[in-house]
C-alpha cells in the first residue's frame, strides 16, 4: 500500500491556463490538485485582454469583481504605423478588460479554490513514470520532496514548458515570431485619448518586429512595451532601459509624447525566446495547455485568451480520457483543435508583419471586416467556413513560395 495522494487530474501552474483547466475539471466532478511554484499574487506579463477571455471572464461570474478591482474597459486597439501614419482602429467583439496580471491571475485561482481545486505552493521538479505512462508528479515544497499519483498530469507551466524541458513533450522549436526582445515596464502620468478611446490598447509600429504597446491597466498606471529585433537589442542596448528608450526614441513619436511626463514604477525587465512550438503536446497520462507548448506572438494579445480556451477545452478531453479508459481519441482531439486554431491566428499574424497596409485594408473591406473583428476578438478555435483565414492562408502559401523561389 502507497501513501502518495492521488488525483484524477494533476495541474503544474496555476495561471490561466491551469485554473480555467482546474475550474472546469471540477465541473466535471474530477478530483484536482493544482501546484504553483509561485507565491501569489506575483507580476506578469500579458495585460490587454480579447473580447473572447472577456467572454469566459463573464461566464465565471467574474465581472462585477473585475469591475471592482479597477480593471479599465477595453473598448479596442488603435494600431498607429510608421511615423504615425496608417492608422486603423480594432473594436472588440465583446466587452472585455485590461489587466494588472498579479491581480488577475489571483482573482482566476480564487474562483478554482472555490470550485473545490486543491493547491500546493511547490516547484514541479519531475513527473513519476510506470510502463511508460505517466502516473504523476514529485515536487517540492518546504525542503522536502513530495509524490503525487494523477490519472491526467497537465502541463500548464507557461514559458517554463516543464515537460518539453523533461523531455516527455517534444523539444521547443522556433516560431517565425522568434526572433524579438519585448522590454517593458509600468508607469504614472502617460497622456492617454479622451474618453471613450482613453482605455485602448495602442500598438505603434515602425517596420517589421520593431513595435510597441500601450495598455492602461489601471486607473492611473499604464503598460509600455518596446519589441524589437535580437541583433538590434545586442547591439544598441545592453538592458532594458535602454531597449525603451531607443523605442521611445525610434519606434513613434507618439510614444515620446504620451511618455513626456510619465513617471516608472517598478523596474524594466527583458524577454526573449517567447516565441515556440512544441510536438507532440499530447501523451499516455499527460497533456500540455496555454505557453507550456505553444505561444507565437503578442501583437494581437491572444495569450490569456488562448491559454483559457485550451483549458477549458482540454477538460473536455480528460474526462473523456479518464471516463473512457482511453486518452488516444480525446488527447489527439484536443490536439487537433488546438493546432486549427493556433494556425489560423499565425497565419493571421505573419500577414499583418508582411504585409501591414493590406491588413489595414482588410480591416476596411465589408466583405471580410466582421470575420477579420472576430479572428482577432479571439475566435481563431471557432471558424470553420469562414473565408478570411483561407485568404489570410493563400496569401502566405504564396509569400512563402516566393521566398522559396529566391
Ligand atoms: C512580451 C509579451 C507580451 C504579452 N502580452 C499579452 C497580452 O497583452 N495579452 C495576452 O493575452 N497575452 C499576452 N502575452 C501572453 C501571455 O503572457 C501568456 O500567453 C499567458 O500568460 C499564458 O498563460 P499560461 O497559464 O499558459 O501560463 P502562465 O501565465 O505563464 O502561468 C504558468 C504558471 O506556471 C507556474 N510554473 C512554471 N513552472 C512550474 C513548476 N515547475 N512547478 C510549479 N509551477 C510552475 C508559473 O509560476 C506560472 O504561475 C504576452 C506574452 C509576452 C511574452
Amino acid at each position: 500500500m502507497n501513501s502518495f495522494k492521488s488525483y484524477d487530474v494533476v495541474i503544474i501552474g496555476s495561471g490561466p491556463a491551469g485554473s480555467l483547466c482546474g475550474i472546469e475539471c471540477r465541473k466535471k466532478g474530477l478530483s484536482v490538485l493544482c501546484i504553483e511554484k509561485d507565491e501569489f499574487p506575483r507580476f506578469h506579463i500579458g495585460e490587454s485582454l480579447t473580447g473572447n477571455a472577456g467572454q469566459i471572464i463573464r461566464d465565471l461570474g467574474l465581472a462585477e469583481e473585475m469591475d471592482a478591482a479597477g480593471f479599465p474597459d477595453k473598448p479596442g486597439v488603435n494600431v498607429i504605423g510608421s511615423l504615425s501614419k496608417n492608422e486603423f482602429f480594432i473594436p472588440i467583439l465583446a466587452p472585455t478588460w485590461q489587466v494588472r496580471r498579479s491581480d488577475f491571475d489571483n482573482m482566476l485561482k480564487r474562483k478554482a479554490l472555490e470550485h473545490g481545486v486543491e493547491y500546493q505552493q511547490g516547484l514541479v521538479k519531475d513527473v513519476i513514470k510506470h510502463e511508460g505512462k505517466i502516473v504523476g508528479a514529485i515536487y517540492k515544497a518546504d525542503d522536502m520532496e513530495h509524490q503525487v499519483r494523477s490519472k491526467v498530469l497537465v502541463d500548464a507551466s507557461g514559458q517554463n514548458t516543464f515537460l518539453s524541458r523533461k523531455g516527455i513533450a517534444g523539444k521547443r522549436e522556433i516560431e517565425f515570431f522568434s526572433q524579438q526582445i519585448a522590454s517593458f515596464a509600468h508607469y504614472k502620468g502617460v497622456e492617454r485619448d479622451l474618453p471613450p478611446f482613453s482605455t485602448n490598447t495602442t500598438i505603434l509600429y515602425s517596420k517589421q518586429y520593431h513595435w510597441s504597446w500601450i495598455i492602461p491597466i489601471s486607473p492611473d498606471t499604464d503598460s509600455l512595451g518596446i519589441v524589437i529585433p535580437k541583433d538590434l537589442y545586442y547591439k544598441e542596448c545592453k538592458n532594458p532601459d535602454d531597449a525603451i528608450a531607443w523605442g521611445m526614441e525610434n519606434i513613434s513619436p507618439e510614444i515620446r509624447r504620451r511618455f513626456q511626463n510619465a513617471e516608472r514604477i517598478g523596474d524594466s525587465q527583458s524577454m526573449a525566446d517567447f516565441s515556440y512550438r512544441i510536438e507532440p503536446f499530447v501523451g499516455d497520462g499527460w497533456l500540455c495547455i496555454g505557453d507550456a507548448h505553444r505561444f507565437l506572438d503578442p501583437i494581437f494579445s491572444y495569450g490569456v485568451s488562448f491559454a483559457m480556451k485550451e483549458g477549458i477545452r482540454a477538460a473536455d478531453a480528460i474526462k473523456q480520457a479518464i471516463d473512457g479508459n482511453d486518452w488516444k481519441t480525446p488527447f489527439y482531439a484536443y490536439r487537433d483543435w488546438s493546432n486549427g486554431g493556433q494556425q489560423i491566428a499565425a497565419d493571421l499574424i505573419r500577414y499583418f508583419w508582411i504585409y501591414p497596409i493590406f491588413f489595414g485594408y482588410q480591416m476596411q473591406n465589408p466583405d471580410l471586416r466582421d470575420e477579420v473583428i472576430r479572428l482577432l476578438g479571439g475566435c481563431c478555435f471557432d471558424c470553420e467556413g469562414w473565408k478570411a483565414p483561407t485568404i489570410f492562408r493563400n496569401a502566405i502559401e504564396e509569400y512563402d513560395r516566393k521566398q522559396m523561389a529566391g
